[in-house]
């Protein structure tokens, strides 16, 4: 019989993928980790029944919320990023030849170890990579102690539930500023607003008091579905969200990056916001 693995979107929304194969399946210390085979997404990992990430249009997510800051701030050095354990954004990044160091802190080993495993066109090698500094421990607890400082700090968490939940509260994204450099940029995943409005409001009212500029931008990722998916953006100088069209053409033109999704023209539209979503900034 063909095997379904059913995903509870919202109150009144449940997803279901067609299962073609079951590769990994088991509960960690933190979380159900499951990596399933489907023939339009690809590989698909779910935690706790909540899907994070496909082989099909990761792409799509993991370029948005890397080389738009990266090549907003212009001169990254030192980069951060919270969760992540796909190794899908850590991958993006790391294709910035200029970035020195990467700080990636993640909950769940066994993400990591079974992204590793299973999860090869997303991860490649890049935990291999000697720029990294891979720490697993609680986001909040390494933004709220650590001395280092960091020039873009990316929030790739699972949604507000479950160990995810502390990393969209005013004192995660406090201590997440502490960590950056002045000219710092914080960005982080915060949904799909059709679906989640309170998630996106939530941030934009606790970001509010911490930054001088406090906006987000979106791109549609069809594995979260119900419309675009909203990424939150915070710096407290509103001009790297206007970074002139010809800066950033000379900046992706030195990074000189195969993108898919990204590139200098979809930077500027995406912090351009339809009605409904602009509300919510209000
Ligand atoms: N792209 C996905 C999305 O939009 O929902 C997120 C991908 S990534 C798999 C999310 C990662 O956040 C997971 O590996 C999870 O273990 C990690 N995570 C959740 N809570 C965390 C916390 N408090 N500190 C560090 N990592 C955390």
């Amino acid at each position: 019989m063909t095997e379904w693995i059913e995903e509870t979107l919202h109150r009144n929304l449940r997803m279901k993928l067609k299962v073609d194969r079951v590769l990994y399946d088991a509960q960690s210390a933190e979380q159900r980790v499951q990596i399933i085979e489907n023939g339009t997404l690809g590989r698909v990992l779910y935690l706790d029944g909540v899907l994070q990430t496909c082989e099909r249009d990761e792409f799509i997510y993991h370029e948005m919320l890397t080389h738009l800051p990266i090549l907003a701030h212009g001169r990254v050095q030192d980069l951060l990023i919270i969760g992540g354990g796909d190794g899908g954004m850590l991958e993006e990044a790391l294709k910035h030849r200029a970035l020195g160091h990467v700080t990636m802190v993640e909950i769940d080993p066994s993400v990591v170890a079974m992204s590793k495993a299973y999860l090869p066109s997303i991860c490649g090698e890049a935990f291999a990579d000697p720029r990294l500094d891979l720490v697993f421990a609680d986001g909040f607890a390494f933004v709220r102690e650590t001395e280092r400082r960091y020039d873009v700090a990316i929030v790739d968490s699972t949604d507000p539930i479950g160990p995810g939940e502390a990393l969209f509260t005013q004192e995660f994204y406090a201590a997440c500023k502490r960590c950056l450099r002045p000219g710092g940029i914080l960005v982080t995943q915060n949904g799909v607003p059709f679906m989640q409005p309170d998630e996106l409001r939530n941030t934009v009212r606790v970001l509010r008091p911490l930054f001088a500029d406090v906006h987000c931008y979106l791109a549609a990722v069809p594995g979260y579905v119900g419309g675009p998916m909203a990424f939150g953006w915070a710096s407290d100088d509103p001009a790297l969200r206007r970074v002139p069209q010809d800066a950033l053409q000379r900046r992706f033109a030195a990074a000189d990056i195969a993108t898919r999704y990204y590139n200098p023209e979809v930077h500027p539209a995406a912090f351009c916001l339809p009605g409904y979503v602009a509300e919510l900034l209000t």
